[in-house]
């Protein structure tokens, strides 16, 4: 389908875009061309958790461009680098205990990855990375290479000599798929060399909303530090207050030895952020660099964001809250169609997934139900198979409540 009908040439989208243009965008609200509105349940896919054009964040670009802030300063020091560096360690690292040093990379989630991975080899003098079955860490060269859906990867003939998958919990059910990691690495006849570094989402987005527990992660803590790996936890989607606390680790209390953080870092301009521990520096200078790295407009918009949501708990208390709302209304919605299908629902905080077991095609068909009732949802999983919600984290009590009923007319549709 053509969605730029009077244009020469096309663009390349996703596998399903949704057939309109949209125009302008207001908190929770899309608006296309025809002045239609649709609630946003996709946000971005995490990258707006302070919503579209929040008011705050405007404001202070506005001002930060009016006053001829610098736009592009590269290495240099500003004072918008200078303020947002303050802000974050004042009222995310301090208040958690935790110290890490902040390295600025490209703009996508992507860069910090790639970061992530090359300091791991680099400190570590070891090349194997051991990540996980459906995780997602991008799609440049290294972060595919670690990214567990081999649709993304295989005809493009990435290597995978560097990277090592083990099974995510709850592959295998109630299995400990922990006892497998520990075994292939005590083994040295296992055939797995031991890594530089363990990466994973506690929360894998793309991969289909799989939740690790907090005792699995623990474990997996006490596996880095009892063999000398390295542990990097992507946040870069359920980071940044998606999961009900800033970060999606601290709900398992540990503290990882670098974080990648993007999506809604940035209050949603480009920012990509690697955060490491001190002693882990030993980078040379300009041994990785990039021109992009640090967007002085981003700086101001996280900044102001941090600011405004960050000073206290309320939104984290929000997010639980909201998620209450989100869960319950899933739950209730699976539970009316029990007889005809199995559905799992999953998720924390303001990540969740409807996973019709049934068929493996219906959450695709069901979003663009969604759709023609207004509401933007993707999906998300293996091939697809499961339907996403991740709304704004500033969604009103009323938007979510009728972004959830029109999901139930949608399925209900769907399934007549
Ligand atoms: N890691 C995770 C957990 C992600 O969800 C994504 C993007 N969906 C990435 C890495 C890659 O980020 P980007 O698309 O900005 O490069």
């Amino acid at each position: 389908m053509r969605i730029f009908e009077n244009f020469e040439s096309e663009v390349r989208g996703y596998i399903r875009s949704f057939p309109t243009i949209f125009k302008k965008a207001k908190g929770s609200i899309l608006t296309d061309e025809q002045g239609i509105e649709y609630i946003d349940f996709f946000a971005g896919a995490g990258t707006l958790n302070y919503g579209h054009n929040n008011e705050h964040i405007s404001q202070a670009l506005i001002e930060y461009i009016q006053n001829d802030g610098i736009v592009h300063g590269l290495d240099m020091a500003t004072t918008a680098k200078k303020e947002f560096i303050q802000t974050f360690q004042e009222l995310i690292l301090n208040p958690r205990n935790l110290e890490y040093k902040l390295q600025f990379t490209g703009p996508t989630g992507t860069n910090a990855v790639e970061t992530a991975l090359k300091l791991a080899r680099l400190v570590k003098k070891r090349s194997n990375i051991i990540a996980f079955t459906n995780g997602y860490h991008g799609l440049s060269q290294g972060s595919l290479a670690v990214t567990g859906n081999n649709q993304y990867r295989d005809e493009s003939y990435i290597s995978r000599t560097n990277a090592t998958f083990m099974p995510y919990d709850g592959y295998f059910g109630d299995f400990n798929t922990l006892k497998y990691l520990r075994k292939f690495i005590e083994d040295s006849s296992s055939g797995v060399d031991l890594p530089a570094a363990i990466i994973l989402e506690t929360i894998q987005g793309e991969g289909g909303i799989n939740v690790a527990s907090n005792e699995w992660l623990q474990e997996l803590d006490s596996i880095c530090k009892e063999f000398d790996i390295l542990l990097i936890i992507d946040d870069i989607q359920v980071g940044n207050g998606r999961s009900g606390e800033f970060f999606s680790f601290e709900f398992a209390g540990i503290k990882p030895d670098m974080v990648t953080l993007s999506k809604s870092i940035g209050g949603g301009l480009p920012m990509a952020l690697l955060l490491f521990k001190p002693d882990l520096d030993q980078w040379k200078p300009g041994e990785h660099t990039g021109t992009f790295r640090g967007n002085n407009l981003a700086f101001v918009a996280s900044k102001v964001s941090l600011e405004h949501y960050w000073k206290n708990d309320d939104l984290s208390n929000a997010v639980k809250y909201k998620e209450n709302i989100l869960k319950t209304k899933l739950e209730e919605i699976a539970n009316k169609h029990r007889d005809i299908c199995t559905i799992d629902v999953r998720g924390r905080g303001l990540a969740y997934g409807f996973e019709i077991k049934n068929d493996t095609n219906i959450a695709g068909e069901l979003s663009s139900y969604c759709f023609n009732e207004q509401l933007i949802i993707e999906t998300c999983g293996s091939v697809g198979q499961v339907v996403k919600f991740l709304p704004p984290l500033l969604i009103s009590e009323d938007l979510l409540i009728e972004g959830l009923n029109r999901f139930e007319k949608a399925f209900d549709k769907l399934l007549k």
